[in-house]
């Protein structure tokens, strides 16, 4: 069956003229039609774009080309990143309809790589969230129970790679909305290091935490995808002018002997769900038996790097979103001639913007209000400092970090939707590695005994050490499906 196979596999066949890109999208494009009305993993599917692109790919083949490894192979891209050729909306009413005159670098890239855009995923509005349920077009369902949230912000993405709906797809990762959707259904998810993949044409959100970065359903998918979008862009300033770090070839060396894991001790005790931690104590005997060594380490400011995290992403996001004034882009109300132009920009906003970001943008613009930013904005910012310094000293002692991603599985969509306190503490976890701007990635390492849900094993690196993460993910997935004889998400309920 086409739609169940990997990204690798599904180059190589294309490039072998074993099978068209057409079809490959297709089938994709029939699985969609089949399961989307449960899912609702996408906001818009470019089904007539999509076969186009793909024709464009077996033309290329047909005339004697050599194919690059991902040619025609169809992905999902996740609704904040600019598509000239498709609306991009951030899942927010303020931007319904909203056409882009340009690509952003990330989506060209894909172009370029001809990889196949199959649509525009669902997320939380703004990428402000860790479910899904705060998209203005309503909830995404977790392939593995639909009753449950597939994570978030990039909830869409997530479950269109887990029912099979597409190979691979893009997201972002501010506070960890790559790695906690992944964690939740069961795939792999990466946050590169920051300023490594570029921000160009995506919608802000947090400037100086957004990172682009890959979903997919095995280590050596992600790493491909990854080097196919990542490296310098001189369009956006906060982009690393260097080598992207060799992933592939980690992906493919997989083993994790000789290396040094530090567990972090803070990211374990009360809050976390017992199945969830007894997969990551596995998950760490694993390494143990693969030759790592594995020692516990001790991160303090981690624990203060949520509170901190919730005043430097609204303070961010509230200069960020202040070009939503109602004369630019998308929704524009109560422009009859007899209002001023503040009163239309108050009325669009009022409406245009969900209750969440409403709040972020009130949270971040006291956080930077005179009087007020020493205490809140500019601690923030200390705290953020010291997050990086426990980084440095940890990665004196070990090569790599470990953590369970998320402290518990999918929770039922509805749980948490009334008590932001409770939706902000899923990222407990993955928001350290923004702060410090570090790689991390989420793989696979079992199912919690309670919900038969899955888990997922966060490993962290240096900034710019991205390639540990995935050869750390590969041996670890590697171990991993020799136990369960497959892929984890193989258990998952047929939809
Ligand atoms: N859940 C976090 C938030 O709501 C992180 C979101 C993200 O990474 N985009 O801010």
């Amino acid at each position: 069956m086409l739609i169940k196979k990997s990204a690798v596999e599904l180059g190589q066949l294309i490039a072998a003229g074993e099978v068209s890109a057409v079809e490959v999208t297709q089938a994709h494009l029939d699985r969609i039609a089949v399961v989307d009305d449960r899912v609702h993993a996408f906001l818009h599917v470019g089904s007539g774009s999509a076969l186009e692109q793909a024709a464009a790919v077996d033309a290329r083949r047909a005339a004697g080309e050599t194919l690059g490894p991902l040619a025609g192979v169809p992905i999902a891209h996740k609704d904040v990143f600019s598509t000239h050729d498709m609306p991009t909306t951030a899942a927010s009413r303020i931007l319904q309809g909203w056409r882009p005159p340009f690509d952003a670098t990330v989506t060209a890239r894909l172009r370029a790589a001809g990889l196949v855009i199959l649509g525009k995923t669902n997320m939380d509005e703004f990428a402000m969230g860790s479910s899904t349920e705060n998209s203005a077009y309503g909830p995404t369902h977790n392939p593995w129970d639909l009753t449950r949230i597939p994570g978030g912000s990039s909830g869409g993405s997530s479950a269109a790679v887990a029912s099979y709906e597409a190979p691979l797809a893009t997201g972002t990762d501010t506070g960890g909305s790559i790695r906690q959707p992944a964690a939740v259904t069961g795939l792999v998810g990466m946050k590169p290091t920051y300023g490594g993949s570029s921000r160009y044409g995506l919608i802000a959100f947090a400037s100086s935490l957004d990172t682009p970065g890959p979903f997919a359903r095995n280590v050596l998918d992600a790493a491909l995808l990854h080097e196919a979008f990542s490296g310098h862009d001189v369009m956006d300033s906060t982009s690393i002018d260097a080598p992207v770090p060799s992933v592939v070839a980690a992906a493919r060396q997989a083993d994790v002997a000789g290396l040094r894991v530090g567990v972090v001790r803070e990211f374990s005790g009360d809050g976390y769900q017992p199945g969830v931690l007894a997969r990551f104590h596995e998950a760490t005997e694993l390494l143990e038996s693969l030759g790592a060594k594995v020692v516990e380490v001790s991160c303090p400011a981690f624990d203060y790097a949520l509170p901190a995290y919730y005043l430097i992403a609204p303070s961010e996001a509230s200069s960020n979103l202040a070009r939503f004034d109602a004369m630019r882009y998308g929704l524009r109300v109560g422009d009859d001639g007899s209002r001023s132009a503040e009163e239309v920009m108050a009325l669009t906003r009022a409406e245009g913007f969900g209750a969440e970001v409403k709040r972020r943008i009130i949270l971040g613009t006291y956080a930077l209000s005179s009087g007020y930013y020493d205490a809140y904005y500019g601690k923030a910012q200390q705290v953020r400092t010291l997050i990086s310094r426990d980084f440095d000293a940890a990665f004196e002692q070990v090569d790599v970090l470990v953590s369970p991603t998320t402290p518990t599985t999918a929770f039922p969509i509805g749980e948490r939707a009334d008590n932001p306190m409770a939706m902000y503490l899923a990222d407990l976890c993955t928001i350290p590695s923004n702060m410090a701007g570090n790689a991390a990635i989420s793989v696979p390492c079992g199912l919690a005994d309670e919900d038969g849900l899955p888990v997922g094993l966060q490993i962290m690196a240096p900034v710019l050490a991205d390639d540990r993460v995935y050869r750390v993910g590969a041996a670890v997935e590697k171990a991993l499906e020799d136990r369960w004889g497959g892929p984890l998400l193989g258990k998952a309920p047929q939809l």
